[in-house]
């Protein structure tokens, strides 16, 4: 595909997205790519690496490469410059973030440009990475000096121990981000380590590097000192490996994988990691849900960015009793949806990022249908929209043998399955190793929060598909089990980035036998202050 049409999945009938005629490489001309390119941390005479755009196949940056040895080179520029930011008020450091929040919204056209370039998706789908760092933004930027403050906490002995909790930053953070949320999950992330003073060196995945050198630049017009945030570009297991060796502390996001691989090189350091990893996520449709909403909800959780999404549904249960009419207006919705390359609003579902993404929801597909499994809508990849098109698809009768059970697609897939009771959906849903993200539909709310106790997930969305929990960015988020360890967001999300340390002053006595006590009287005055504290209430 040469041009930038956003045309009809099947029947063509949907219109032309307006600024259809906006090309890839007039978007992101070589110019503007050879100026971000500097902001790679790379010395020498690099090797090039070369990206193409999902959407149509074109050529789309060069960029050069960092050596494992460019990495200690940027772990040194950070340090360095880690000390002076740490030692500004954090309200200065929070002023970054804030202007940050402005210029991110002002100049939103230039980002949604390179994310569309750059992964494929729709301009719809790419706002929401704007949409999640301006969040981001402004949270850290009013809370952090809340989050960050002294705390008073109760001494050793009333009166006599004054104890306070204090955060320190971590120092230089190893931040390692994949390619499906490249601008979220680069700055997103990172803004929480840099107003709690820290520095970061950051590994973007190669195919997403623009948009993470992007935010990277309008982070520094917004007054980021420009040493403060490092981006190395390489392979993974190429460069990965020395971006956990320098780190005081890891935050990776990817697959389960290469997560257990990270975190065994933070494990082997002891330094800490946060893992954001894969899911296999579920949505339960219970009898009395507005089944209207629920289609609509069920369509954004599962084809948004076209479900190259971690939080994304691939799994949907519906109780029996409303299965036939809720799948009709599911299917309905689905096989309506406009696929586009448009780099303008109007398309509702995109590409696919990569020829590895195109062959696995490709493979998932085909193996279940041999095997017996119904497509209710899509099954087809669409290489006439343009290389890596893949229709949202929507597959019923799947059964445990089949791959697309029980592994994560990452794709415009999702399974239908169908329940009788509530038990069975809440066991269902859980059984899986990962434990990410889940949604409940109900005209009952109370119900549905019931429901989300006992579901075995990090994230649980009632009437509503992943925007809810994943924007309500005061509340932490993340997974269980296999779909990681600790939480972006809320105060766990910049906790993570600091030490916890103590400092405590004893005033008057000490902690020990003194004013002529032997060890004796000691122990039976401790003793009787000991019950004393308690009958007091004292915590
Ligand atoms: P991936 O694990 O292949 O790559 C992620 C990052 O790790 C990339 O930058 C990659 O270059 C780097 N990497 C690869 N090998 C490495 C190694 N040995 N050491 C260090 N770094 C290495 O994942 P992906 O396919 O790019 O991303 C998709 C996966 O990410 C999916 O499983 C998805 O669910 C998950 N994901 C999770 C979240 C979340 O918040 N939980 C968000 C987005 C994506």
């Amino acid at each position: 595909m040469t041009d930038t049409t956003a045309v009809g999945q099947t029947t063509g009938r949907n219109p032309a997205a307006p600024g259809a005629a906006r090309t890839v490489a007039s978007a992101v001309p070589a110019a503007l790519v050879a100026r971000l390119a500097q902001g790679v941390t790379a010395t020498g005479e690099p090797e090039l690496v070369h990206t193409t755009a999902p959407l149509t196949g074109e050529r789309l940056a060069t960029l050069p490469q960092s050596t494992p040895a460019d990495v200690e080179v940027a772990y040194q520029l950070a340090r360095r410059a880690q000390k002076a930011w740490a030692a500004l008020p954090v309200r200065r450091r929070a002023g970054v973030l804030l202007r940050f929040h402005d210029l991110l919204l002002k100049r939103q056209d230039e980002v949604l440009d390179l994310i569309q370039a750059e992964t494929g998706k729709a301009r719809l789908h790419a706002f929401e990475e704007v949409l999640g760092a301006a969040l981001a933004a402004r949270h850290y930027g009013r809370k952090a000096p809340s989050y960050l403050r002294d705390r008073r906490r109760g001494g050793a002995m009333p009166v006599l121990t004054h104890a306070i909790e204090a955060r320190r930053p971590k120092g230089v953070i190893g931040q390692i981000s994949p390619w499906n949320y490249p601008l979220e999950l680069s700055v997103g992330d990172a803004l929480p380590a840099f107003v709690a003073g820290n520095a970061v060196v950051n590994k973007p995945d190669t195919q997403t590097a623009l948009t993470a050198l992007w935010a990277r630049e309008l982070l520094i017009e917004a007054g980021l000192p420009a040493d403060l945030w490092q981006i190395v570009i390489g392979d993974g297991p190429v460069i990965g490996p020395a971006v956990v060796e320098h780190a005081d502390y890891v935050s990776f996001t990817g697959s389960t994988r290469t997560g257990r691989e990270v975190a065994q090189r933070a494990a082997a350091r002891l330094v800490g990691a946060s893992l954001e990893l894969g899911g296999k996520n579920a949505l339960l449709v219970l009898a009395d849900a507005d089944l209207d909403k629920a289609a609509e909800g069920a369509v954004r959780a599962c084809f948004s960015s076209a479900g190259q999404l971690c939080i994304s549904i691939e799994r949907l249960y519906v109780h029996r009793s409303v299965a036939e009419e809720f799948l009709r207006r599911f299917a309905e919705r689905t096989s309506a949806l406009r696929l586009g390359g448009g780099l303008a609003y109007g398309a509702d579902m995109g590409s696919l990022v990569s020829d590895r993404q195109l062959e696995t929801v490709t493979r998932h597909v085909e193996e279940a249908v041999k095997a017996g499994a119904t497509v209710l809508a899509g099954g087809q990849a669409r290489p006439d929209l343009g290389p890596l098109f893949f229709e949202p698809t929507i597959l019923d009768g799947v059964t445990p043998g089949m791959a697309v059970c029980g592994e994560e697609t990452f794709g415009p897939v999702v399974s239908v399955y169908r329940f009788d009771t509530e038990d069975e959906a809440v066991e269902a849903a859980n059984s899986t190793t990962y434990g990410l993200n889940s949604s409940v539909w109900t005209k009952d709310a109370r119900r549905g929060r019931a429901i989300a106790a006992r579901l075995h997930t990090g994230t649980v969305n009632v009437n509503e598909a992943y925007a809810a929990a994943y924007g309500s960015v005061a509340a932490p988020m993340g997974g269980m089990g296999d779909s990681g360890l600790g939480r972006r967001h809320g105060s766990d999300g910049i906790l993570r980035y600091t030490e916890a340390q103590t400092i405590a002053t004893q005033r008057m006595l000490p902690i020990a036998p003194s004013l002529g006590l032997d060890d004796e009287k000691f122990a039976a005055l401790f003793t009787t202050s000991l019950k004393a504290l308690k009958v007091l209430r004292f915590k």
